[in-house]
């Protein structure tokens, strides 16, 4: 058990997310924008590298231990586009990413698509660990639900004819791709 645990994100919906499964690994949970500013620029080619970067850089800015993810949706028909640029394919808000995605997909039948997630645990000086997880299923015809963030209210996981905006945030996190990766790092932690 870790006595202090910072997610390094600047994304309360992240950090909501990470205060639910981190419970039980860190005795105080604390939210990266509460202790400091840094702006860390995601320039890896890859999920696991700007996961790296963020926790490396806020574990060197902080001298806690540091829990960062990178995050994206990847869509079948649009090749796995956003992916890693999922936060960036329009720099807007979440509703006109939400828009670019449908009509992308205008005209296709294939919905298919998963999140797909890097996280990384630096502890100052000690070690680094990453996991990837990852959680598969449809996006929706059009936007439902008013939980979580990002695309969560046009993607359908498989099992559920719900969205994640409209299933309950206990639900989500139980089966996530955050949740998946998160699940190897912390089996890593209680080894
Ligand atoms: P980043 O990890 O900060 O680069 O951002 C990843 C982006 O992917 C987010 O801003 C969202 O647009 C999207 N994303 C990642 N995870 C989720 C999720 O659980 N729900 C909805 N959108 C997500």
């Amino acid at each position: 058990m870790l006595d202090k645990l910072v997610i390094a994100t600047g994304n309360a919906g992240k950090f909501q997310e990470f205060k639910q499964m981190a419970k039980n690994l860190a005795s105080e949970i604390i939210f990266a924008p509460e202790i400091a500013k840094l702006v860390v620029e995601e320039t890896g080619r890859t999920y696991s590298e700007n996961a790296m970067l963020k926790a490396q850089a806020w574990a060197e800015k902080v001298n806690l231990p540091c829990l960062a993810d990178d995050s994206g949706l990847e869509v079948d028909a649009l090749d796995g586009a956003p992916g890693i640029y999922s936060a960036r394919i329009v720099n807007d808000s979440d509703d006109k990413k939400i828009s670019w995605l449908l009509s992308s997909l205008k005209g296709k039948n294939n919905r298919s698509a998963r999140f797909a997630a890097a996280l990384a645990l630096c502890v100052p000086e000690d070690y680094i660990f990453i996991g990837m997880g990852y959680c598969y299923g449809k996006i929706a015809d059009s936007p439902a639900g008013f939980n979580g963030f990002g695309y969560d209210p046009v993607f359908i996981p498989d099992g559920y004819n719900l969205t994640f905006a409209e299933l309950d945030s206990s639900v989500k996190n139980s089966i996530s791709h955050r949740y998946n990766a998160f699940k190897k790092i912390s089996c890593l932690l209680t080894k």
